[in-house]
């Protein structure tokens, strides 16, 4: 049986380079492949015209690719769009970019599916079906990055590891994906744009402090009641909030990083001023802001959006204690592209554009 071939965008530079040594070629090619991956976003290796031949025949008999197709794209009447990317081997997942006046949002992916099963996210219910290589996380940026200045002319300012998947549970490849967003050898992004969101998985916190990465972390904490958030976040119960507490302490102590907790206002389950009074006694572990976020239904009637004043007696009970706060309204809910919608529904339809 043929060997599988190896995805190459898995390899840091010096393994390249070692590559290169080993098949006697000069280690400058290993530099240049790299380049061409990241930088110059090559697709076959064909495409790296400053090879011999000889060299882009070696690294295609031992190496894959695999850049992301898109498989759709839908626009928002708000201007948001959300893109469904076909992958190697048939799976799907999707990248949203958020327009505002002057600056766009990337929202991408992790993982094709996600076995946290929170019952408030469309994605939790479907099932994991495997981790997205680096290349394939890193691509999904390279679209929307593109989408922002052809449809919103604006820049890309941040990125938001906060699609599908728990990005914590594939943590080298989304580790590898963001060095090259920040590598000047890739995007040659600012960290401090970059925002890693992470529905409290406290051992990959803990390993991000202790790498002292220069990226932000966001928690999705939506409710600070243990009880409540067994029930809505299985994660919990292997990863009590008072643990959790002292893995984000750490990761702040170490990286000096202020944090942000997400909160999805869930109508009558966590928007009483108790559940804020909670909330803003929670939020005293670390300096932090809060981003409350409205709720986008997924079809199952489970939840309902808090109503608006609900909404805004929540926030200004957070702000009379002098938190940092901002309600995040929806944003693509009409083409399931707001938070907790991202389940590829449209994945197999045709390319609109
Ligand atoms: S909210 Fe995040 S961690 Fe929870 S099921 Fe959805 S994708 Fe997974």
């Amino acid at each position: 049986m043929e060997k599988e071939k190896a995805d190459i965008r898995k390899l840091a530079l010096k393994e390249i380079v070692s590559f290169c040594e080993e098949n006697s070629l000069k280690s400058f090619r290993g530099k240049q492949v790299y380049e061409w991956l990241w930088k110059r976003s090559a697709k076959t290796f064909d495409e790296m015209n400053n090879l011999p031949k000889n060299a882009r025949q070696i690294f295609s008999t031992q190496f894959v690719i695999n850049p992301l197709q898109i498989s759709n794209i839908q626009k928002s009447k708000d201007g948001t769009i959300k893109t469904a990317f076909k992958l190697f081997d048939g799976g799907l997942v999707e990248g949203v970019m958020i327009p505002s006046e002057k600056r766009a949002t990337a929202c991408i992916s992790s993982q094709v599916g996600c076995n946290l099963a929170c019952t408030f996210c469309a994605t939790g219910k479907l099932k994991l079906l495997r981790n997205l290589g680096p290349g394939e996380i890193y691509d999904q940026l390279v679209v929307i990055k593109q989408q922002a200045k052809e449809h919103n002319n604006t820049p890309l300012s941040n990125i938001v590891l906060m699609g599908m998947g728990e990005p914590l549970l594939n943590y080298k490849n989304v580790l590898q994906a963001i060095n090259n967003m920040i590598s000047e050898k890739g995007l040659g992004l600012s960290p401090r744009r970059i925002t890693l969101s992470t529905s409290g998985v406290i051992k990959g916190i803990m390993k991000l402090a202790d790498e002292n990465v220069k990226f932000n972390l966001a928690v999705s904490l939506h409710t600070a009641d243990n009880d409540k958030r067994n029930r809505i976040m299985p994660v919990n119960k292997t990863n009590p909030l008072d643990k959790l507490a002292k893995a984000i302490q750490y990761f702040h102590e170490k990286t000096g990083k202020r944090i942000t907790f997400e909160y999805l206002l869930l109508k009558d389950f966590n928007d009483s001023l108790a559940d804020a009074q909670k909330l803003a006694e929670y939020c005293k572990i670390v300096p932090c802001k809060v981003n409350l976020i409205e709720f986008n239904a997924t079809g199952d009637g489970l939840f309902k959006k808090s109503p608006k004043l609900k909404t805004e007696a929540f926030y200004n009970f957070l702000e009379s204690k002098n938190m940092v706060v901002n309600i995040r309204s929806s944003r693509g809910e009409d083409i399931d592209a707001a938070c907790g919608q991202l389940a590829n529904r449209a994945g197999s339809e045709k390319v609109k554009k």
